[in-house]
């Protein structure tokens, strides 16, 4: 295999679902619902199959998809974005992630990053040659010291890239946390990645605020999402980026080489669904709420030290409690001790000793399916 993938480890998400097969194990690891979005998105995805909308769309997007994207920006946020030069759809943001960071990072460049980070921020800047370096947002809070980022930021500084809310800490940033990330980028004439997949997953009274919409940040903002999580059609891979046009033109100038284009029937059901089914998300984070204190209590029962995610699908907890000092380890014997799933969060750290003990679990499951992983957990106590 080519060099650029020494060191870059198989996704822990494949690892752990695998296991998970394998051993008939209750799944709390991958963040995938276990049920689909809106039963008229599907029948659109199959209108649109009927229809013969089978072939390549353009690389950017279809115009309706893309309309119903800015749409939806301006309807939620008051962006104003023009869909011909300032909206691109990608195969999931994962793709997103890749073609932002092809598109705008050259070798050597250091790209400022949260960590924990999600793992293709990881993979991504080293296949652009960049270097990453880390923000650690500190257990048990999981905040934004905005002292550490500026002390990341040197003369090499290519790039900002922030996730909020944050997979795996479940931090939503806060709008002091914003300010300081933006009167950096300004102060420095950064640009801003900002991944955003779980903007509407956000629960009580805290509130996701685009980074897009600080002053000043519009024209260096290049801003993140996916039906995967705002619909529960995580295998649908359709995503988006918005942001000002020379930035959304670099992603497409990378995009363009990776997929080309983006699944043409899917996009067809995307855009139905931003045009019509805006309460589907409302009503999937109430649930998504009741879950996540569903496993938050039952984890809190077992004596776990488990920290209350703001949004996502995520909860992150310390294991030494348990009496394990490792949640690798932790993770890989879970399977068998006990019939459960969950990611072992060091693989989203460089600093281990921040990492090491942190065990993520995912809520976005059916109540009986949590309340089956928690049984599970208890019994093997
Ligand atoms: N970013 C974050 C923070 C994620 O958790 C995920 C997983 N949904 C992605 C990006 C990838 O999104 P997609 O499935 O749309 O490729
Ligand atoms: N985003 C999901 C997670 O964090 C899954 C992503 C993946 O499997 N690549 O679990």
């Amino acid at each position: 295999q080519a060099r650029r993938l020494d060191g870059i480890p198989t996704t822990i998400f494949s690892t752990m679902s695998a296991l998970a097969v394998r051993t008939g194990s209750v799944n709390l690891g991958q963040g995938f619902p276990d049920v689909d979005g809106p039963p008229g998105v599907v029948e659109a995805a199959v209108g649109a199959l009927r229809a013969g909308q089978n072939q390549y769309a353009p690389g950017i997007g279809t115009p309706d998809l893309r309309a119903a994207i800015a749409a939806h920006q301006r309807r939620h946020y008051g962006l104003d974005l023009d869909p011909d030069r300032e909206v691109v759809v990608t195969t999931g943001a994962t793709e997103g992630i890749a073609a932002a960071l092809l598109g705008l990072v050259d070798p050597g460049d250091e790209v400022v990053v949260l960590e924990p980070y999600y793992d293709s921020y990881v993979a991504m800047i080293a296949f652009a040659g960049g270097v990453r370096r880390p923000v650690t947002l500190r257990a048990p809070g999981f905040r934004l010291d905005p002292d550490e980022l500026r002390a990341a930021v040197t003369d090499r500084t290519r790039l900002l890239l922030v996730n909020t809310p944050h997979n795996p800490t479940g931090t939503v940033l806060g709008r002091a946390e914003l300010q300081a990330i933006a009167d950096l980028a300004v102060a420095r004439d950064l640009v801003v990645v900002t991944d955003e997949v779980y903007e509407h997953l956000v629960f009580d009274d805290h509130e996701h605020v685009p980074l897009a919409t600080l002053p000043g940040m519009a024209e260096r903002t290049l801003t993140l999402s996916s039906a995967g999580k705002m619909f529960s059609f995580t295998g649908w891979k359709i995503g988006w980026a918005t942001g000002p046009a020379g930035l959304v033109g670099a992603l497409l100038g990378a995009k363009q080489w990776l997929s080309f284009s983006s699944g043409t029937p899917f996009q067809a059901a995307v855009a139905h669904a931003l045009e019509h089914e805006a309460g589907f998300y409302d009503e999937l984070t109430a649930s998504l709420q009741k879950r996540r204190d569903l496993l938050c209590a039952g984890l809190a029962e077992l004596d776990v030290d488990v920290r209350v995610p703001e949004g996502t699908y995520f909860a992150t907890t310390d294991v030494r409690r348990l009496g394990w000092e490792d949640g690798m380890a932790f993770c890989l014997a879970l399977p068998e001790r006990a019939g459960v799933v969950a990611i072992p969060a060091q693989a989203f750290y460089d600093d281990l000793d921040e990492g090491r003990h942190l065990v993520r679990w995912a809520f976005c499951k059916e109540p009986d399916v949590i309340e089956e992983g928690l049984r599970r957990l208890q019994a093997a106590d």
